[in-house]
């Protein structure tokens, strides 16, 4: 199986059989990106995306007539789901419905087929649910915030996970701001990985109480930055790397090198129309040493 940070080979990608229906349905109006558009974005980039949303728990954000219609975030699965997407039940919810999960592109059409026009993976795999395999630090700029300020503080989030023996590589959010994320060897559990992530937003609050907040209190976040630790909690999810985001443009969460980052790329530069592009012109895919760099968590580090 694919593991995250395997260079794409440079083959064709695989074939997909799911038929979809009303092919030419618009998703994306001021993009012109139809549902056939969306199956065929990721079908170019499939290998890229692969290490991220297969063999996870997915939540999907379903909008059957596109963006500018009723959304709705779905963690579970539903009778009309595709059967090439599979149903994995979670070991801690054993009477609760099954959650989604996919093996390969045809699961993905599958949920391509059923307007998933967002991908929100967990931070661990259905081969080892209760240890996360990656955390994510969700930088949200509150009003007022410039550019230039998000950069800093994911240069800052990266600094400290570094100085806790993590790496951290960076992705466009496709919406407003930037994801840092750590690739972790799967030791510690959920508890575990929301205190330390809990502990680096709190310290940089702390330090930079005019930059950042840790809570979620929209009323203090004017000017500020939040950075957003509880994505690292049992059954949350951030948004998969190379995922569509159901807003205008058809924008993309995209993973960037550190040194990319800058004023010409803003958070929702890259699209369903540029990324093919984008991939194919890369020399090295900046996150292509992902899988390689996991490391454990300090804490459970020090417990050994
Ligand atoms: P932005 O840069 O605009 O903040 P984002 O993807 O980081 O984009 P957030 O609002 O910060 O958006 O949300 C972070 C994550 O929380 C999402 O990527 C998603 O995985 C999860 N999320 C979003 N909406 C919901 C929801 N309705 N229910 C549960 N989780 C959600
Ligand atoms: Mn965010
Ligand atoms: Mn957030």
């Amino acid at each position: 199986t694919a593991k995250p940070g395997k260079r794409p080979a440079p083959e064709k990608p695989p074939k997909r059989t799911v038929r979809l229906t009303h092919p030419d349905r618009i998703y994306w109006p001021d993009a012109g990106v139809t549902k056939e558009g969306l199956a065929d974005y990721y079908a170019d980039i499939w290998r890229s995306i692969a290490p991220f949303i297969v063999g996870r728990p997915l939540a999907l954000l379903r909008c059957p007539t596109g963006i500018e219609g009723q959304q709705f975030f779905q963690k579970h699965a539903w009778k009309g789901l595709n059967p090439k997407s599979v149903q994995v039940r979670d070991p801690q919810d054993k009477q609760g419905e099954p959650l989604i999960a996919i093996e390969d592109l045809d699961g993905l059409m599958g949920l391509v087929q059923s307007a998933a026009l967002e991908i929100h993976p967990w931070g661990s795999t259905v081969a080892n649910w209760e240890r996360p395999d990656m955390i994510t630090l969700d930088l949200d700029p509150g009003p007022g915030v410039g550019w230039e300020t998000v950069i800093a503080a994911a240069g800052e989030v990266r600094a400290r996970l570094e100085d806790a023996g993590l790496a951290a590589f960076v992705k466009t959010s496709g919406g407003k701001g930037l994801h840092v994320v750590a690739p972790l060897t799967p030791k510690a559990d959920w508890p575990a990985a929301k205190a330390f992530t809990k502990a680096l937003a709190d310290a940089m609050a702390a330090d930079s109480p005019a930059l950042y907040v840790s809570t979620i209190a929209k009323a203090k976040r004017k000017g500020k930055i939040l950075i957003d630790y509880l994505r690292n909690q049992r059954g949350m999810t951030a948004v998969a790397a190379y995922s569509t985001r159901a807003r205008p443009g058809a924008p993309v969460s995209m993973p960037l090198a550190w040194d990319e980052l800058g004023p010409e790329i803003g958070p929702a530069h890259f699209t369903v129309a540029n990324t093919p592009a984008r991939l194919a012109a890369l020399k090295a895919d900046p996150w292509g040493d992902f899988h390689n760099s996991a490391a454990p968590l300090p804490t459970a580090r020090k417990k050994r």
